[in-house]
């Protein structure tokens, strides 16, 4: 009953097909000439269907599995360039009448500390924010439908755009809440939020229930179908997510770009992002009781073929991971990075004590936001604080048609660099932004059009002289 098209979760994530998928890959994953012409397809940069990339996963070869990586790290440059956008996690409240297994915030976790953030305390951590220098927010709740319910979700929104602290702004505000209705997400759309993202957890609809065995998450359909009302609520940038450990991972890959299909099929667009969180240590979570961890190899070999799988796609790596792995990640794929995350409510603003723990799970890399855009620079990357997209309503296809028209270079490479400009006078250390000028004065030449360069250079001068918040 497999039909991308049918807006019924069982349908379009049918995990018949899953299954037959994954015995082709197993069957295929030495047949040299059908992975070839697979790499070949990829090469058009078009994309793979979810039994085409599940046969490049299932592959073992090591030189295919080179060619494959060098594909990514291609793709990778000729779509996002050497930039990375950065954002940060913002929690409001980790009350929670979920019982997703996995999560500290679950129900029954009676010793948690349960904290839901004040307007003011929104203030103050949005303030904390600025004053590292982040521009883009993913905001993240629980589900609680009396302490959050979406009225205070909406507040929290307003305030946080309202907070011009110095020179600071949060542009772009994406949410990570649960699952909700048509009518929530267009009221989420109007308050102009970026992208709204959901993690699937996993695809494995049996897993599924009994990993959330309480709460209204339980029910499957309803979250997996979550996308679809997002995008009939007038959201049309969403970001897709499984929890890697809980399920076998070719089974959630292949859900993932059924998903992607799915939403292409339906919705003429696919995922704006895809996020590849692992399970991580938390409060009372031992992430060793899940059986399917993965490691490091095949956690990169995941994202590289998410990212010759779905070019278009932007892929999000957060602090879960650390320095070595989310630097092993950037060169095969990864466009968005987290920085000096926090994940308890109210942890920007105030250490917290350690009997009051508010934390969704431990972080691995703990740098400053400054000493991780250091990194990437060193690195050869370019931080971009930039978030003119969708202020520019280039959301949805139009952003896709932005990519697809090879304009990029002329539009989100100057953005790039006139934010970490201003990232480098208004936030950096001496040293890190010493590096950053270099950085900029070198990158300017990439600009290819030669009228965009002219402005971008003067906005730079604008940018040293005071002014802020220039985007083509
Ligand atoms: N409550 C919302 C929901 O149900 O989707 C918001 C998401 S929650 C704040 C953000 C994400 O963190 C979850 O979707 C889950 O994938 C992830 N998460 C939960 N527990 C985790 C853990 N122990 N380690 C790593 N990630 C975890």
């Amino acid at each position: 009953m497999y039909d991308p098209k049918s807006l019924k979760a069982e349908e379009f994530i049918s995990h018949e097909e899953i299954l037959s998928t994954l015995e082709y890959a197993e069957e295929n994953k030495t047949n040299v000439e059908l992975i070839d012409s697979i790499l070949e397809k990829a090469k058009l940069r078009k994309g793979l269907s979810h039994r085409e990339a599940s046969v490049l996963l299932a592959c073992e070869i090591p030189g295919k599995i080179q060619e494959l990586y060098a594909l990514a790290e291609q793709i990778k440059k000729d779509f996002y360039g050497n930039r990375i956008v950065m954002f940060a996690p913002l929690y409001l409240s980790n009350y929670c009448v979920n019982g997703c297994v996995y999560c500290p915030y679950h129900l029954k976790n009676k010793h948690i500390a349960r904290k839901k953030l004040t307007q003011e305390d929104v203030v103050r951590e949005v303030t904390a924010l600025q004053d590292m220098g982040h521009k883009r927010l993913a905001i993240e709740a629980g589900e609680d439908p009396v302490n959050n319910p979406i009225e205070y979700i909406l507040e929290c929104i307003n305030t946080i755009y309202s907070i011009k602290h110095r020179n600071g702004a949060i542009r772009r505000v994406n949410v990570n809440i649960a699952a909700t209705t048509v009518e929530n997400y267009r009221k989420l759309k109007e308050a102009g939020i970026g992208t709204y993202i959901l993690f699937q957890e996993t695809y494995h609809k049996e897993s599924y229930e009994s990993l959330h065995p309480t709460g209204p998450k339980h029910n499957y359909a309803y979250h997996t179908e979550a996308m679809d009302r997002a995008m009939e609520g007038g959201i049309d940038d969403v970001g897709l997510g499984v929890l890697f450990g809980l399920e076998l991972y070719k089974y959630e890959f292949a859900g993932l770009l059924m998903h992607a299909e799915h939403l292409e099929a339906v919705h003429g667009v696919g995922p704006h992002t895809i996020s590849v969180p692992r399970i991580k240590h938390a409060d009372d979570i031992d992430p060793n009781v899940f059986d399917n961890g993965i490691s490091d190899d095949i956690f990169a070999k995941i994202c590289a073929c998410i990212r010759v799988s779905v070019p278009y796609t932007g892929m999000i790596i957060s602090t879960r991971e650390s320095k070595e792995v989310r630097e092993k990640v950037l060169r095969l794929g990864v466009s968005q990075v987290s920085g000096a995350s926090r994940t308890s409510v109210g942890g920007y603003s105030e250490p917290e004590p350690e009997e009051e723990n508010s934390e969704q799970f431990d972080v691995s890399d703990k740098r400053t936001l400054d000493e991780v855009v250091r990194w990437l620079m060193e690195l050869g990357y370019i931080p971009s604080f930039c978030t003119a997209c969708y202020r520019e309503g280039r959301t949805g296809d139009r952003f896709m048609s932005l990519c697809k028209s090879g304009q990029i270079q002329n539009c989100c490479h100057p953005n790039a660099l006139m934010t970490l400009k201003e990232y480098l006078i208004d936030y950096a250390s001496p040293e890190t932004r010493k590096i950053g000028e270099a950085l900029i004065e070198r990158e300017m030449e990439n600009i290819p059009k030669e009228k965009v360069k002219q402005i971008a250079s003067e906005n730079l001068k604008k940018i040293e002289a005071g002014s802020r918040d220039f985007r083509f």
